[in-house]
């Protein structure tokens, strides 16, 4: 079987590939049923049924893809209903504000985050972290200079937290987590977004219908 015809029906999702850890995300999101495509251009989101926010440099990011027209294009599919998953400099870009002052974001999610809040000692960790929705099993959580959750707003699911802060999310559509769930062989978060991006494509005729209407 070629490729293409393997990924028929499967839910086609993008990683952001513009800067910081994507591979690790497509590896999970095949992993998990999807067809992982990356996106680097607007034009790249055409007919995605979900999208990764990967971690990585949130400054970086967000400067490069407002350049290219991309925090613009994902701000508008958010506001249509794709289905995101943003870890780490991810999350970072979809919260409506940070406290360390103005850089490009996206925002979408009602919560104000904290950049890398848990302090240089610890850097970097890796720590057991509850997530009940995602059932009793705990996830192991791979923090890089990792941003905490300073505040959520009436909508938002917080999911986890780790030494008192949030530190996963859920609001809608959207999931985030300050972790890398990706680094350590955890799959339920991707597991989620394939399974909202399925749901989306199959609400949409197998995307046919959602594209043309994209198209106007
Ligand atoms: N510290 C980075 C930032 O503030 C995020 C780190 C990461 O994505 N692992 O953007």
């Amino acid at each position: 079987m070629t490729r293409a015809v393997a990924s028929l029906g499967r839910p086609h999702v993008g990683v952001l590939a513009v800067q910081g850890a994507f591979a690790e995300h497509e590896d999970a999101l095949a992993a998990a049923g999807a067809a992982p495509a990356e996106v680097r251009t607007p034009a790249d989101l055409e007919g995605l049924d979900a999208v990764v926010l990967p971690g990585g440099e949130s400054t970086t990011l967000g400067l490069v893809a407002e350049g290219s027209g991309l925090l613009a294009a994902l701000r508008e599919r958010i506001a249509g209903g794709l289905p995101v998953l943003g870890t780490c400099a991810g999350m970072i870009v979809l919260a409506r504000a940070t406290t360390g002052g103005a850089q490009p974001l996206i925002g979408g999610m009602d919560i104000v985050v904290r950049r890398n809040a848990f302090g240089r000692q610890v850097a970097s960790f890796e720590a057991a972290v509850d997530v009940p929705a995602l059932g009793p099993e705990p996830v192991d959580a791979v923090f890089i200079r990792a941003p905490w959750i300073e505040e959520a707003g009436p909508g938002v699911e917080v999911l986890a937290r780790h030494g008192g802060h949030g530190v996963a999310a859920r609001q809608g559509e959207l999931m985030v987590t300050a972790f890398h769930p990706e680094l350590s062989g955890e799959r339920r978060f991707h597991d989620w977004l394939v399974g909202r991006a399925r749901a989306r494509r199959e609400a949409a005729g197998e995307g046919g219908r959602r594209d043309r209407v994209g198209a106007q």
